[in-house]
């Protein structure tokens, strides 16, 4: 029997949604990830798998 949990930790290739700047983030961040070029938030911590808010380009 297997048991195989589904808590993958992913790299997330995204764009943000208002400067179009692509970033690479965590799909479970421990904190708020903001962009690095004009501050949106590009993913938000929920203690858990993150909640990501900007679009998801590729899964890495
Ligand atoms: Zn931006």
């Amino acid at each position: 029997m297997k048991n195989v949990r589904k808590t993958e930790s992913k790299f997330l290739k995204v764009v943000c949604s208002k400067c179009n700047n692509e970033q690479i983030i965590f799909n479970k961040p421990s904190k708020n990830v903001n962009c690095l070029v004009c501050g949106v938030e590009l993913a938000e911590s929920t203690g858990g798998k993150g909640k990501i808010k900007s679009k998801v380009l590729q899964v890495l």
